[in-house]
């Protein structure tokens, strides 16, 4: 048994940024993973704009200088072929980096302020008068159980969260889950410092993507609503090769390109206004606290603000010795106070575009239009989401011309 301020169970970019900020303040935490790092993370890959001020605030943007690819801007290509080109503008840009390397700079560095175990699995918490009090791990070196306690507790392990499910907080809702999958190519041609974003009809409200790697690949990939791919019982696999091998605006760019990974499928648990996240002792942050967005399936840039929010109120909490629910609530009130008006936007402008009918009379106006523009901008491009839409923003990008 082994004591500490805080246990945080994952070292994705949730865990490790959240470990670094209450190791740098001086407290005790131990930070869980059940894998070994440097390790794979089925993923866009987009380290986008707001995921960037989050890493230069951890002082590691140098690392990304050295081993991302840059993008300054969206492409965005429509059902119809039509395209619409964003460019960030004031030489602003982020980032594509494999996850396997951008996951591994962040929890090498939390490994600088935090005690880290790699490959201990969580397999349960531990309760003490209804307070969560620690964690059981297993050691997969060699299976042994092992116990550790702490102040408090952060599920940070991901959509299928075991913190969140042993707490009865990982609900399974086919409206706010997105499925997708991811592969990597090579020598794919005309590839520029864009991230593309191809909308086509039968996989709304989803989008095909092409992301920009250093060395000349690519990753390749395509997400929709979990709901709308169950009721038109879709494979996206198909999709996929389907329109890599047919699709005009696609195959010539494919061909003589080499699929040099896996194609490989993950789940994409999307943000959903005030779900709860927090308890006696424990807070969840990222993934496990379903904070992807609902609309670009952004979830890096949510994982980091929630760890900092997290950390903040932990920290307050250790000051004042107070590991209640109601102090870990400040951290679940600050968290919706800063995203409730982006998700709600933007799961608004999902469910729009699920309505094909609607997409196609409204693809030229949507195309054009300074919302569409401004939105996709702020969603995939800005550092912070400064833009405060509202409902009447919904009517406005509907009307827009
Ligand atoms: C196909 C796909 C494409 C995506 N594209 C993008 C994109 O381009 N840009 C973007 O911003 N987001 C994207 N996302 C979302 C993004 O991957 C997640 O939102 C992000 O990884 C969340 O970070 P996290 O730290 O919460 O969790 P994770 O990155 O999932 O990290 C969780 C960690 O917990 C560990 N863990 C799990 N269970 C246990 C356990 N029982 N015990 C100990 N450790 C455990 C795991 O090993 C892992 O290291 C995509 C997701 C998918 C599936």
């Amino acid at each position: 048994m082994e004591d500490y301020d805080v246990i945080i169970v994952g070292g994705g970019p949730g865990g490790s940024t959240c470990a670094t900020n209450l190791g740098k303040a001086g407290h005790r935490v131990l930070l869980l993973d059940k894998a070994r790092f440097p390790r794979d993370k089925i993923c866009g890959d987009g380290i986008t704009g707001k995921s960037r001020g989050f890493i230069q605030k951890l002082g590691l943007l140098d690392e990304m200088e050295d081993n991302g690819a840059i993008y300054d801007g969206i492409e965005v290509i429509w059902p119809k072929g039509s395209k619409t080109l964003i460019k960030a503008g004031d030489g602003y840009y982020s980032y594509v980096c494999k996850r396997q390397i951008f996951d591994n700079i962040l929890f090498q560095n939390a490994k600088k302020f935090s005690d880290v175990r790699e490959g201990f699995s969580v397999t349960d918490v531990i309760k003490d008068n209804g307070k969560v009090v620690g964690v059981k791990a297993t050691d997969l070196s060699d299976n042994s159980s092992h116990e550790f306690r702490a102040k408090v507790v952060v599920g940070a392990d991901g959509a299928n969260s075991i913190v969140a499910t042993k707490l009865g907080l990982n609900k399974f809702d086919a409206s706010h889950r997105i499925s997708a999958i991811r592969a990597y190519y090579r020598n794919v041609k005309n590839v520029e410092k864009n991230l593309e974003i191809f909308f086509f009809e039968k996989t709304m409200p989803g989008y095909f993507w092409i992301f920009p790697l250093p060395d000349g690949q690519v990753n390749v990939g395509i997400g929709m609503t979990v709901k709308e791919m169950q009721k038109k019982k879709l494979s996206l696999q198909k999709i996929m090769e389907d329109e890599i091998a047919n699709n005009p605006a696609i195959k010539e760019r494919f061909a003589g390109a080499e699929l040099v990974s896996d194609i490989k499928a993950w789940t994409l648990p999307t943000a959903e206004v005030f779900r709860k996240n927090y308890g006696d002792g424990f807070v969840l942050i990222g993934d496990a606290s379903s904070l992807i967005d609902p609309m670009s399936g952004e979830g890096i840039g949510n994982a980091m603000l929630s760890a900092n929010l997290a950390a903040d109120v932990i920290g307050d909490a250790l000051k004042k010795g107070d590991f209640s629910s109601g102090q870990m609530k400040n951290y679940y009130n600050l968290l919706w106070k800063k995203l409730r008006h982006e998700v709600k936007t933007n799961y608004m402008y999902q469910r729009l575009a699920s309505s094909n009918t609607l997409l196609k009379v409204l693809e030229p106006r949507i195309a054009k239009s300074n919302h569409f523009i401004h939105s996709m901008k702020v969603n995939f491009l800005d550092s912070d989401s400064r833009w405060k839409p509202s409902i009447k923003d919904l009517f406005l990008f509907i009307l827009s011309k």
